[in-house]
């Protein structure tokens, strides 16, 4: 059973790596962005919600990534193991998850912790071009990152959960950092 959280900043290629794992090991892969980002797409209830924090790079309200995380893990797809790529992003999000782990009788192997520096980060993310992708929504996803999220990587190391590999060198080589891991 693989369950697995990635952590990192933004641009630290959570979502490349998490695509290659969930194919090696047939498991779903779990992105709260590409989840919101469709339903922006669609222009759903959540979607319309969501899409001006989206477009600010604040973190959407935790009650509709809470939501919709628990109709996720909830699926039978889900049962057999996944990799949340995008969530957790807060200390109330991790807690929430654990609660609702607990009550769906699962438990996560490791969050694993991609360290990049940020002038990369920076780099990676203007190359990608995506609509919330501009210098200043940027700046304010990497604040939003170091005020709200990098205080999981102490929530998942005090709780013996955490794992870290070198993030800023080639896809192929933090693939095969990965595979090695899990
Ligand atoms: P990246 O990590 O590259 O910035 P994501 O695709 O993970 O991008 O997220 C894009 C946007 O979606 C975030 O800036 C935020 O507005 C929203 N979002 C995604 N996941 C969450 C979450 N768990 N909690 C709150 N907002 C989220």
């Amino acid at each position: 059973m693989t369950r697995f959280i990635l952590l990192g900043a933004p641009g630290a290629g959570k979502g490349t790596q998490a695509k290659t794992l969930a194919t090696l090991r047939h498991i779903p892969h779990i992105s709260t962005g590409d989840i919101l980002r469709e339903a922006v797409s669609q222009g759903t209830p959540l979607g319309v919600k969501a899409q001006g924090y989206m477009d600010r790079g604040e973190l959407v309200p935790d009650q509709l990534v809470i939501d919709l995380i628990r109709e996720r893990l909830s699926r039978p797809d889900a049962h057999i193991g996944w990799i949340l790529d995008g969530f957790p992003r807060n200390v109330t999000q991790a807690t929430f998850l654990d609660e609702l782990l607990t009550e769906i009788d699962q438990v996560y192997d490791h969050a694993i912790n991609f360290e990049v520096p940020d002038d990369v980060l920076v780099q990676r993310m203007l190359g990608r071009g995506r609509k919330d992708d501009t210098e200043e929504v940027i700046r304010r996803r990497l604040q939003v990152y170091r005020e709200q999220t990098a205080p999981l990587i102490d929530f998942y190391s005090s709780r013996n959960k955490l794992a870290t590999i070198n993030g800023n060198s080639s896809v192929e080589e933090v693939t095969a950092t990965l595979e090695q891991l899990v």
